[in-house]
């Protein structure tokens, strides 16, 4: 039952088909190396505040008896392992976003309600900073989507515009709507991104200044995920950016039509 032999006959489908093919292996092996990549900077981001929890630990058994000094370091300690919690969480998050095509929930998702909550979840930290976020709303678009992914995106971008802004600064987040395409730009005047700078942030890990982002409790992952979930439901993200002028990160989506909610 061997084959004897074999013809073969490359019709236009059977190029196309070899291509796609030959396109597949090349993108299975640039995924596999990013992949790697992504690996590779995980467990070195993870190395660095694990190091600093274990040598803040053995300082305070080395006995330092100052009793300020021990709550400082306890202090650190907490501080450090927030973050790392953050870190997890978040790798965590970027693999599920990465692993789908589409998002779980796929819902109407009232942008009004998306933008509020993002604002009230960031309170805390503003407040820390005396920084002001309010809104500017001018439409009550309503998208196809997770709402929950939809918070966290403008969590993060909210995040970010009081982390990269001076103490007693202003942000503001406006929700609009024109032709179908609503949109949702954080705006503040804080230290700007350069522009070598604003097409390499919304890479995982990529930070302009890692010190910063560490103190401030950053992972470098926040825009890769803001990224994420945006194209997770087929919309953009943008920046528009000056240093010590400030930045603007608009998210666009799609908007539900009236009256094609199932
Ligand atoms: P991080 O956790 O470091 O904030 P992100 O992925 O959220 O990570 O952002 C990547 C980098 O982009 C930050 O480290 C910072 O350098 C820059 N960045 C993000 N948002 C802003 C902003 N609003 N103003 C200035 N720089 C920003």
């Amino acid at each position: 039952g061997a084959i004897t032999h074999v013809h073969v006959r490359v019709t236009p489908l059977g190029d196309e088909l070899a291509l796609a093919v030959a396109n597949d292996n090349t993108e299975m092996r640039a995924a596999e190396q990013t992949r790697r990549e992504f690996a590779t900077n995980v467990s070195h981001e993870l190395k660095t505040p694990v190091g600093a929890l274990s040598l803040l630990a053995e300082t305070i058994e080395e006995g330092a008896d100052d009793p300020d000094m021990v709550r400082e370091f306890a202090r650190k300690i907490r501080k450090e392992s927030r973050r790392l919690t953050k870190l997890i969480q978040e790798i965590i998050e970027i693999s599920r976003l990465q692993g789908e095509e589409s998002v779980r929930d796929h819902k109407p998702v009232d942008l009004l309600a998306v933008v509020q909550e993002s604002i009230d979840g960031a309170a805390l930290t503003a407040d820390q900073r005396r920084i002001e976020v309010s809104s500017a709303v001018t439409a009550d678009p309503v998208v196809m989507g997770d709402h929950d992914l939809l918070v966290m995106a403008v969590r993060n971008l909210v995040d970010n515009a009081i982390a990269y802004s001076e103490e007693g600064g202003k942000v503001t987040v406006s929700l609009a709507e024109e032709d179908g395409v609503a949109s949702v730009a954080v705006i503040d005047r804080g230290i700007g991104i350069d522009l070598k700078d604003q097409e390499r942030i919304f890479e995982r890990f990529y930070r302009t200044d890692p010190a910063r982002s560490r103190s401030t409790g950053g992972t470098g992952l926040g825009l890769s995920i803001v990224k994420h979930i945006a194209l997770r439901h087929a919309g953009t993200v943008e920046v528009w950016s000056q240093p010590s002028v400030g930045s603007t990160f608009t998210l666009r989506l799609q908007t539900q039509e009236e009256g094609t909610v199932e």
